[in-house]
């Protein structure tokens, strides 16, 4: 069973936890788990974003998008700020296919 998502940290080392509570933690990674967006890229093999396929990376660029347009239609006064911040997007993000 995966824990909480270990977040991530700067290149001063200082560690941030993860803001992504809604996404589950449960991809194992240099034995922490990571919600999707802060796990590590690594080496082929290690378990990292390095092995997505196509699929994963576009579900993560349509996440994305979604999450923005999502705020875009709000009414000004609504919307939230999206804090992506550690998150690691191996590709591009496009727009929704
Ligand atoms: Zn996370």
């Amino acid at each position: 069973m995966a824990g909480a998502c270990a977040g991530w940290e700067d290149d001063a080392d200082h560690q941030f936890r993860c803001r992504f509570r809604e996404e589950p933690s449960e991809n194992e990674f240099d034995d922490k788990s990571y919600c999707r967006f802060h796990l590590p890229m690594g080496e082929l093999g290690e378990g990292g974003k390095a092995d997505w396929d196509d699929d994963q990376k576009n579900a993560i660029s349509d996440d994305i998008i979604v999450r923005f347009g999502a705020e875009a239609k709000k009414p000004e006064d609504d919307r939230e700020i999206l804090n992506f911040s550690g998150a690691l997007v191996p590709g591009i993000i496009r727009p929704l296919m």
